[in-house]
């Protein structure tokens, strides 16, 4: 029988703010174990939370960002659970009236195209805090830093159909969320975890059966291999004539394997309630249409601009729109870099300049300075390949013009006649039996002869000026 895969995600991603959801501390990350912490993130008797206005704005944002609708009224609630990391033993989250619903997401699904996937809820809460099982031996040790850091998390319908299409999907959210500056999106340090849900039918199938799910995968490579391999234990298992049973796994990253968890984390009562310290979370029309419309241009919205503005094929301005600052880099040389044509911008950025890119995130060298090295191989003193060598040497030398750097390097073309006609003529003086062929109709050794000529340049001619020099002498001579 053949199966159609059905995923839900649920993502996790933490905001970009200075301090955390409900206290003054810091959100940094990193800093020594316990050190951002007060009475609240503590959970200690008689604090009260007072929601960060900043992570409400951030979330509002993303909210639009993903076209939910956003609620003018929500409601902190609280979700109810025994774990070390937790110590109020509830996290403050939203419920039965979050902040947003009813969003959509567009991406490329390798398996099937452009395609949408609808988010049912975004709402606010806070992390918890965390366990090492690893720092101190034969005891687990909980650093409070994260407890309380502000997080909204991004419930999508069951839209998806394979593990690949999940991690297409999160590579998409997670350049919007980036793009509207909301969240860092720093898997490494947890700023954008996930919980995926996954379920198979008979393919055609409309009904929905019953879905497993792996939790807290921080990487999107993890996602897929996880999904993957939930995938076929479910297969196997149902063709087996066994009952698949709701649960709640983790993904082992260096097994590839998925487990069950501990058996007490498995039926989750969360006894959700209205949280009694805070009021509800009330919004104007007019704060929220003031988010709304400082809202930057979004991925989709800027690739399809740069396609008509620019004359570049759909994945050509996937490229130059990865991120906003190559968004923004990309721009900015087409407009001031002289480069040309906007698919000529497309070739310096696209094949030289984000190459000199450590993280391919932004671009290390301001576009005036690599328009240097555009003009001069427009002027033909430096070649398109010779480009590739004093571009990164140019990020290194930061005072040096591009010029400075080619002539260093030696890369300096010679387009200077009275050289390329010496060049020439020796050239032409020692291959006669060449020369003769050619003028004879072999037009295919004109190849040769400007290799003859470059070779005697020690490479340094201008090709062109070369070409132009040989037609020149070959037809004057012959005549
Ligand atoms: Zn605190």
């Amino acid at each position: 029988m053949s199966w159609e895969t059905v995923v839900g995600l649920e993502v996790h991603v933490q905001l970009l703010t200075r301090t955390k959801m409900f206290c003054a501390c810091s959100a940094r990350f990193g800093d020594p174990p316990n050190t951002n912490v007060c009475p609240v993130c503590l959970g200690l008797p008689g604090a009260l939370p007072v929601p960060n206005e900043q992570a409400v704005r951030l979330a509002v944002r993303a909210a639009y960002a993903l076209g939910c609708a956003v609620h003018g009224r929500s409601i902190f609630a609280r979700k109810n659970y025994f774990y070390p990391d937790l110590p109020k033993g509830y996290q403050i989250s939203q419920f039965e009236e979050p902040l947003a619903t009813g969003g959509a997401l567009a991406f490329v699904s390798p398996e099937r195209g452009e395609m949408t996937v609808r988010i049912k809820r975004l709402h606010l809460e806070e992390d918890a805090g965390k366990s090492f099982h690893d720092r101190v031996p034969g005891m687990t040790a909980v650093d409070f830093n994260r407890s309380g850091v502000p997080l909204v998390e991004i419930v999508t319908d069951p839209d998806l159909r394979s593990p690949a299409e999940a991690r297409a999907y999160l590579t998409a959210l997670k350049q919007v969320l980036r793009y509207v500056e909301v969240s860092d999106c720093n898997m490494e340090e947890g700023s954008l975890r996930v919980d995926a849900n996954l379920s198979i039918r008979p393919a055609g199938a409309s009904e929905l059966r019953t879905r497993t799910e792996v939790k807290n995968m921080n990487s999107f490579s993890g996602v897929e291999r996880a999904l993957t391999a939930e995938r076929a234990r479910q297969i196997a298992a149902t063709e087996r004539g066994e009952r698949i049973e709701q649960r709640t796994l983790l993904f082992d990253a260096a097994s590839g394997e998925v487990r069950p968890m501990r058996s007490k984390e498995e039926s989750h009562d969360y006894r959700y309630f209205p949280e009694p310290d805070i009021p509800p979370l009330v919004l104007s029309e007019a704060w929220l249409a003031t988010e709304r419309s400082a809202l930057p241009e979004l991925p989709a919205a800027r690739r399809e601009r740069f396609e008509h503005s620019f004359g570049l094929a759909g994945p050509e301005s996937a490229v130059v729109t990865a991120t906003a600052a190559i968004a923004d880099y990309f721009e900015g040389f087409a407009a001031k870099a002289g480069a040309g044509s906007g698919k000529e911008a497309w070739n310096w950025v696209a094949n030289d300049l984000l190459g000199l890119s450590g993280d391919g995130e932004t671009i290390p060298l301001a576009v005036e300075r690599a328009g240097e090295v555009v003009q001069l191989v427009k002027a033909g003193k430096l070649s398109r390949q010779a480009a590739k060598r004093v571009l990164p040497e140019l990020v290194a030398a930061s005072h040096d013009t591009a010029l400075e750097v080619a002539e260093r390097l030696g890369l300096l073309q010679v387009s200077d006649t009275g050289a390329i006609d010496t060049w020439v003529r020796e050239t032409l003086a020692a291959h006669p039996a060449e020369v003769a062929r050619y003028r004879a109709g072999e037009v295919k050794l004109m190849g040769f002869l400007v290799g003859q000529v470059m070779k005697r340049s020690q490479g340094k001619a201008d090709p062109r000026a070369v070409n132009a020099a040989l037609s020149a002498a070959l037809v004057t001579t012959s005549g």
